[in-house]
């Protein structure tokens, strides 16, 4: 399955940033709740089937309008609760409700190759399904697990799902490296002074 998505940063550079979770990639298609038009990825219905067709392979059906608004509705409810959690606050219980009544559809069942009979594809509402029941197991973690980048200019909101918990940044070349690099540069300022 693919993971995580491609960003463009503020000089225009693509870099990829794998938020460790399908659930986050999906809060990742919007503006993360930061009111910034300019990072929303679903601007239609055929965009929210290319982005679950990545990921899942061919639908057999296709979203429509009334899908595209449904998924925006998960998409903030994760969204609302990935922020609580990487601040380390308590998720709204309306928040929590919303996100069990979604995860309580059924989703994309787990299958096995060699059988006689092809597997049913995913449907748009299984798929959505699916990515709610992702976003349960990941909350249910607890909010350490959920955390912002290092970096102090940064702030995107990752999960650590490695055995050591010591992920530090959103992408090692976008962040960790730069990090880096300012940090040796001041130590050698430090030593130069
Ligand atoms: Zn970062």
């Amino acid at each position: 399955m693919v993971s995580g998505q491609w960003f463009v940063d503020s000089i225009g550079a693509r870099w990829h940033f794998d938020s460790g979770a399908l659930c986050l990639d999906f809060a990742y298609t919007g503006d993360f709740g930061y009111d910034n038009p300019a990072w929303e990825r679903l601007h239609s219905p055929t965009d929210l089937s290319a982005w679950l067709v990545e990921r899942y392979g061919p639908l057999q059906d296709t979203a429509d309008s009334d899908a595209l608004s449904r998924a925006k509705e998960l998409r903030s409810t994760i969204t609302a609760i990935a922020r609580a959690r990487a601040d380390d606050t308590a998720p709204a219980p309306s928040q929590v409700d919303a996100l069990n009544s979604w995860a309580a559809h059924p989703d994309i069942p787990p299958t096995l190759a060699g059988g006689t009979v092809a597997p049913a594809q995913a449907t748009v509402a299984r798929a959505l399904a699916t990515i709610a029941r992702d976003a349960v197991d990941v909350f249910a973690q607890g909010p350490s697990r959920i955390r912002r980048c290092a970096s102090d200019d940064c702030g995107l909101v990752f999960f650590d799902g490695s055995r050591p918990n010591s992920r530090r940044w959103c992408s090692m070349q976008h962040c960790g490296n730069r990090t880096k690099v300012r940090t040796h540069r001041n130590r050698t300022k430090e030593i130069r002074s």
